[in-house]
């Protein structure tokens, strides 16, 4: 199979590291246009210089705008009205005990991790639907369905995703737009790095170490008992937005290493 996003503009909401970075550096390779997306120009042309460096010849459009705000989501539509592909990858995450976690807290997990991707998909469906092409994508988590007790606030966002992504699918039924979600398991992103730093510097581990350490501790039922790279889960995004995978749609995909203890 031959993977061509040549003529398909494609917008990775996040993309300035982690997955989204991933994803936006694998469809650029294969010839999407890419918006780039982070909170600030600064990191958006970091990782507009990053990707150039590997691929010089990728064409990629920056938009910095900070998805957690209504304001934030019109500014990236007004600077970027119409896209082929649109992969709502925007989410934050982190361990809080439910009874410490405020109000605020859960606006703001609400905000950034399901109204950003519900916002930017009322605005894209309808010229994807006129056109009859286009993919959407929402970056789930095994934690959709797995609810950690120690992130309650963060997988309620993550089940709320695959709902409204199923919703979104059965209303555009028909007309070559395909609606779908991926959840990925713990994956070695900026943002896992960041949680698991504290523990590399005390003991001097790897960042691979530490990683394969949380998993078998904290997602024992891990088949592939390591946590998953940043490309391999963009790899699973890239096929969901091909041409080839039409006929997938309203679907949960999992690259979650197995974590989640269920045949289907
Ligand atoms: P990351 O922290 O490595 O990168 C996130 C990126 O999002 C950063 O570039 C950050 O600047 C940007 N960002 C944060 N808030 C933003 C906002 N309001 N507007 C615009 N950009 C913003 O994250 P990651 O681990 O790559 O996670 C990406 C997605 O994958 C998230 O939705 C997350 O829930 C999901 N996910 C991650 C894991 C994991 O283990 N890493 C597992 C399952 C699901």
């Amino acid at each position: 199979m031959k993977i061509d996003f040549t003529g398909k503009k494609a917008l990775v909401t996040a993309s300035t590291a982690g997955i989204g970075f991933a994803i936006a550096s694998g469809l650029a390779e294969s010839g999407a246009e890419v918006v780039i997306n982070g909170r600030s120009q600064e990191t958006v042309d970091k990782a507009i210089a990053r990707i150039k460096t590997q691929l010089p010849e990728a064409k990629l459009i920056a938009a910095a705008a900070d998805l957690s705000t209504a304001e934030g989501c019109q500014q990236l539509v007004s600077k970027v009205p119409d896209v082929d592909i649109l992969v709502n990858n925007a989410g934050i995450f982190g361990p809080a005990d439910f009874f410490e976690t405020d109000d605020q807290t859960w606006d703001t997990y609400w905000a950034t991790n399901v109204m950003s991707g519900m916002r930017l998909s009322r605005a894209y469906l309808p010229a994807m639907q006129a056109k009859q092409w286009g993919r959407v994508v929402f970056i789930s988590s095994e934690s959709g369905r797995n609810i950690p007790d120690d992130m309650i606030h963060y997988g309620v966002t993550k089940t709320a995703q695959l709902s409204l992504s199923r919703g979104l699918a059965k209303r555009v039924a028909g007309s070559g737009v395909t609606v779908n979600s991926v959840l990925p398991g713990p994956t070695l992103s900026d943002g896992f790095k960041a949680m698991i730093a504290d523990e590399v510097e005390k003991t001097g581990k790897s960042y691979e170490d530490i990683g394969k350490d949380f998993v078998m501790a904290a997602r024992p039922s891990s088949i592939i008992q390591r946590p998953a790279s940043v490309e391999e889960v963009a790899n699973m995004v890239m096929y969901v937005c091909s041409e080839q995978a039409s006929a997938t749609s309203g679907a949960a995909l999992r690259v979650d290493g197995g974590v989640v203890d269920d045949i289907v």
